[in-house]
């Protein structure tokens, strides 16, 4: 067996394609020989939102973008001007469209249409078994979840960001195409956190997506079911749906990077790279990826390259306040929403807020449920 590649990624979704894509500006990795192996099985088309400065990088990439949001519980509807930031979405098929043909075009990439089953890692270097190759590399970047599992009995809990959405064409105009809808808890919550968020495209055509953040996945027609009441009862009756997406994202505070070895790096999700708090993972890849490539240029050992900060804390307290009282999403959103300046709810949810901003984040909840959860994660490792 030969060890002919430079690097070897293991799938071509978002976070392969943001290294591939920032590694195809920097001159070190265009002679790199790189081996890229993607399931032969079709993926799904995936709409990513995320918030940005108005200048984003991203701009090139977005379908939409929204200046206004909206924040919905049964007791409040808060609107909230973005100013020099918007709301963005990008569709997944033309980020690849783009991404894919700058890699090919400037790096020395293979594409691999093959099942990983197996990734071994060897003393220096790594093996990769296909369904029908093996390779060895010094280097693999891994986002196959399947090779960093969560462990079921860890004390670090995890709940489930799972959804469906339809895409809807209305006969009549039912949105405001300048504003999304965030969070719409205005539902009945069924004793765990359940949410619309409405991504019209134009005033006759939106994302309608319902999402719970809870332990268990529902079977696809409760998805169906709810998202037909919600249309209903917002007064929207002719419609046509032109298309669905349905995922499902781990939220867990679990240390993925512990599967890193000397050559083997985790990223995207299977990294932990997603916020476990919200599910938002498109700009943790965006920061991450910034920071990796950083640290290549001087260290090569991954296992030096994650550090944990105060964020993750703050984040383990709310997923167990979340976990053991899955009620509570609502009320404990509506505060956020309500109580704080959207910039500084960003700043926050994007582990980028000050001191201030935390804590006035963290005034914002009930304290007795945070100090007893805190107390309870302090002696519960
Ligand atoms: C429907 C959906 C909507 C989302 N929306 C948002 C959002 O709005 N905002 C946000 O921030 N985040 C969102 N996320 C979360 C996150 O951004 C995405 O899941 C993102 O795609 C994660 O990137 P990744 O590289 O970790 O995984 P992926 O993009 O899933 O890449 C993994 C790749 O590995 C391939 N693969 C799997 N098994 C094998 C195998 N055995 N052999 C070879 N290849 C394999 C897959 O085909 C896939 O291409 C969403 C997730 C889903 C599922």
């Amino acid at each position: 067996m030969k060890k002919n590649y430079d690097f070897i990624f293991c799938g071509y979704g978002l976070s392969s394609s943001v290294i591939l894509f920032k590694m195809s500006s920097i001159d070190y990795y265009l002679d790199k020989k790189i081996l890229i192996i993607e399931s032969k099985k079709k993926d799904i088309n995936k709409t990513w939102c995320f918030w940005d400065n108005n200048n984003s990088k991203w701009n090139p990439f977005l379908s939409k973008k929204w200046s206004k949001l909206n924040f919905k519980t049964n007791n409040i509807s808060l609107d909230f001007e973005l100013n020099d930031m918007s709301y963005n979405m990008i569709k997944s098929q033309d980020f690849f469209n783009i991404i894919k043909k700058t890699v090919k075009s400037k790096m020395n990439v293979e594409v691999l249409y093959d099942d990983v089953l197996s990734i071994d890692q060897q003393t220096n270097t790594v093996k990769i078994n296909t369904s029908n190759n093996s390779f060895i590399t010094d280097k693999v970047f891994n986002s196959i979840p399947t090779f960093s599992p969560y462990n079921e009995n860890s004390n670090l809990k995890m709940l489930l960001q799972h959804f469906k959405g339809w895409t809807i064409k209305t006969k009549n105009k039912c949105f405001d195409k300048e504003k999304a809808t965030i969070m719409d808890f205005s539902i009945d919550q069924k004793k765990e956190t359940r949410f619309f968020y409405i991504l019209p495209v134009s005033s006759n055509e939106a994302l309608i997506e319902f999402t719970l953040f809870s332990k268990k996945k529902l079977n696809d027609s409760e998805y169906d079911k709810e998202i037909s009441n919600y249309l209903f009862k917002a007064g929207i009756l002719e419609y046509k749906i032109i298309s669905n997406e349905k995922g499902v994202i781990p939220m867990t505070c679990y240390d993925y990077s512990k599967y890193n070895s000397k050559n083997l790096i985790n990223i995207g999700t299977s990294g932990g790279w997603t916020k476990p708090s919200t599910g938002y993972t498109f700009k943790f890849i965006d920061k991450k990826s910034d920071q990796l490539l950083k640290f290549l240029d001087k260290e090569t050992d991954f296992r030096k390259f994650n550090k944990k900060t105060r964020f993750w804390y703050y984040d383990r307290i709310f997923l167990d306040v979340l976990y053991y009282q899955n009620h509570l999403g609502s009320h404990l959103f509506e505060r956020l929403f309500l109580k704080n300046k959207i910039e500084r709810i960003f700043r926050f949810l994007d582990d980028e807020s000050n001191i201030l901003d935390d804590l006035k984040i963290l005034l914002s909840f009930p304290k007795y449920l945070f100090t007893k959860t805190f107390f309870k994660t302090l002696f519960n490792k």
